[in-house]
């Protein structure tokens, strides 16, 4: 870890001391099942669904039973029609292959309909408090602006966060950057003039890199070619 890496961090972690999941849940299906309404919708909606959906369909066995059209009915606000049939073909997963309780292994987890990686890692960390390095679109586009990261796939940003950050701080590292990509480090209009992480910032000096309008591809080519005239 270099000099700069070690200040981001610890600067991340006096903005966002206790992290926690903005998501309500209180067992590890409903973690699983508000992880899923998650996916490109806001946590606040997703908390405004979950009661209803909770008391009617507490545990697997109850939601592997239900029509996936009326669960929608339910989760509508939250998009995708596909969520609604993931969860209850999940629940049924669960019921036939893991005896009614939601596996706490990666293998485990994506072996459900509706969850990949990302959610896995949300459902391992949450519900299993097993360390895990979940990465989203603001972990993603967070830690490869800020330099903690080098890298055009979620999975090899995942691997080299988890290299770089000690396991213990996995958790708590992917809510910081959660919450500094909602709050300051936006995907279209990053506030770097507020930014407190400014000075180490790898974007920060290479304009670039935070122009939206330059795509993934483009941006990675450009941040090769800046890079190594550093
Ligand atoms: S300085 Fe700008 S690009 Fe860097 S983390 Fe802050 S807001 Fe994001």
């Amino acid at each position: 870890m270099n000099e700069n890496q070690k200040k981001i961090l610890e600067e991340l972690r006096a903005l966002y001391p206790n992290p926690s999941s903005e998501l309500d849940f209180t067992n590890p299906f409903e973690t699983l099942v508000a992880t899923i309404l998650a996916a490109q919708c806001t946590d606040k909606r997703v908390n405004q669904v979950t009661p209803a959906l909770f008391r009617d369909y507490p545990d697997p066995a109850a939601m592997a039973k239900a029509d996936p059209e009326v669960i929608y009915g339910y989760v509508k606000s939250c998009g995708f029609k596909s969520k609604a049939a993931n969860i209850v073909n999940a629940s049924r997963k669960i019921v036939e292959d893991f005896g009614g309780k939601v596996p706490d292994t990666l293998e485990g987890l994506t072996s459900l309909p509706g969850v990949g990686r990302k959610t896995a890692n949300v459902v391992l960390a949450f519900a299993f408090h097993v360390p895990a390095m979940p990465v989203d679109t603001h972990v993603f586009r967070v830690s490869n602006r800020l330099g903690l990261a080098e890298a055009d796939t979620v999975e090899e940003t995942e691997r080299q966060l988890c290299a770089l950050i000690p396991r213990a701080d996995w958790c708590d590292a992917h809510h910081w950057m959660i919450f500094h990509g909602r709050r300051v480090c936006h995907s279209q209009k990053p506030d770097c003039e507020h930014c407190t992480l400014k000075p180490w910032c790898k974007a920060a000096h290479m304009d670039h890199m935070i122009n939206p309008k330059l795509d993934v591809k483009q941006r990675a080519k450009e941040k090769k070619h800046a890079a190594s005239a550093l």
